[in-house]
């Protein structure tokens, strides 16, 4: 679709240069839509670049809808992923990834059953291996492991790197990039959002404006637009760590919460944990202890040998169901903001905001949005 045919008569601009606001901006410009993506500091410094870059479905507490959204959302990332690479022209060592979602006893081993119940329904490749086939496949598990539900429908990748990769396949397909440029409000009139306040002076004029700025959405918001809206930043710690002269491990983990996952570039990546702090989480000596003690108890054939302590934080919304679609009160502005897992979540936003903007139309999955609620105090 060009731009003459679309349903839009200006520019978009997308605030926020997470994987978020990137892939919105990327999949407006491709259906020949003018963008201008503003980002205060760098593409990807927000949650993004600190993410564990899991394309991962039933990563969480997830429920079939959730499942079947992410389902959605990774073969959108297949779908793109060839010509983002192409365009993009950085090596971001994606990898299809196995993960193991071991279990130790009867109690978790039924809840890893309902999970692979929603995901093979979900229509995603996985199934139950007993623990003798696990450790068959990972010498270094745990013996504890009675058994878990082998996920074979995932992508990692080095989210720093794809973000570098992913700004240039952006601007390549024709979105303007603004970096280092802090949008302070927006310019409203006849109900209808004219512009975007920048925190020079300037106004970027718009004819829509979609506000992709994660954890940040709540001081959006609030100070902008006088909405409340039960967006938090949500504080999660992770750790980095070494695997030395040992061979790089054969399958992913996940147990009691934490994913265990080996980059191609060999660094192992065990997180998260949450931190009530949110913006101002720091890495704690406390969280360091405590996840060191997950590796070791479901991999103690792995011995790590460095360990960087990173502290970060993405944004929650009510349910873990992502703020999505049209904000009631103001013509032309739209929210996409995902909750925890946006990086898997960021394909599938992008799809349903290019298709509300141009065609009009609503996914069925948006119905979920906790959006349609929000109200101006
Ligand atoms: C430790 C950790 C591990 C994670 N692992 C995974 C994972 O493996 N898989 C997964 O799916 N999810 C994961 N997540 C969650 C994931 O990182 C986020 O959900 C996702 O990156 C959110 O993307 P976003 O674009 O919405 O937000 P962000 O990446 O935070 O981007 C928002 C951007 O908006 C910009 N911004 C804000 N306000 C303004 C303004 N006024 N003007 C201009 N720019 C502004 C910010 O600078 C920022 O770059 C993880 C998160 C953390 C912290």
């Amino acid at each position: 679709m060009t731009n003459s045919q679309n349903n839009l008569d200006g520019t978009v601009a997308v605030i926020g240069g997470g994987v978020v606001g990137f892939f919105i901006a990327y999949r407006m410009a491709l259906l020949g839509v003018p963008v201008t993506l503003v980002e205060q500091a760098g593409p990807g410094s927000g949650a993004t670049g600190n993410s564990a870059g899991n394309i991962q479905p039933a990563s969480g507490d997830d429920d079939a809808y959730k499942i079947t959204l992410g389902a959605e959302s990774l073969a959108l990332w297949r779908k793109h992923l060839p010509q983002i690479k192409e365009a993009g022209g950085i090596d971001y060592q994606e990898q299809d990834t196995r993960y193991l979602y071991a279990s130790i006893n009867e109690d978790e081993e039924s809840e890893v059953r309902r999970i692979l119940d929603d995901v093979q329904a979900a229509g995603l490749h996985a199934e139950w291996v007993d623990g003798p086939t696990a450790r068959e496949m990972e010498p270094r598990l745990s013996q504890s492991i009675t058994g878990g539900m082998l996920h074979q429908d995932c992508i990692q990748m080095d989210p720093k790197l794809f973000m570098a990769a992913f700004a240039n396949a952006a601007e390549a397909a024709g979105v303007t990039i603004q970096r280092q440029v802090q949008a302070v409000g927006l310019t409203v009139a006849g109900g209808r959002v004219r512009g975007i306040k920048l925190l020079d002076g300037n106004t970027l004029e718009c004819a829509s404006a979609v506000l992709a700025t994660g954890a940040w959405t709540l001081r959006v918001m609030s100070d902008w637009l006088g909405y409340d809206l039960p967006v938090e930043p949500y504080g999660l710690q992770k750790l980095h760590l070494g695997l030395g002269m040992a061979a790089p491990l054969n399958c992913a983990v996940r147990w009691n919460g934490v994913n265990i996952v080996c980059r191609r570039d060999g660094l192992v990546h065990a997180g998260s944990r949450f931190d009530p702090a949110g913006f101002d989480s720091q890495p704690s000596p406390d969280t360091q202890r405590w996840l060191l003690e997950q590796v070791a108890e479901i991999m103690p054939g792995f011995k790590p040998t460095g360990v960087q302590n990173i502290a970060a934080f993405a944004a929650s919304t009510p349910a873990r169901v992502p703020l999505v679609g049209r904000l009631p009160g103001i013509d032309g502005v739209y929210l996409s903001v995902p909750s925890t897992d946006g990086f898997l979540m960021a394909a599938v936003l992008a799809d349903m905001i290019a298709d509300l903007l141009v065609n009009g139309k609503t996914h069925p999955l948006m119905k979920r949005s906790p959006l349609a609620q929000a109200k101006p105090r």
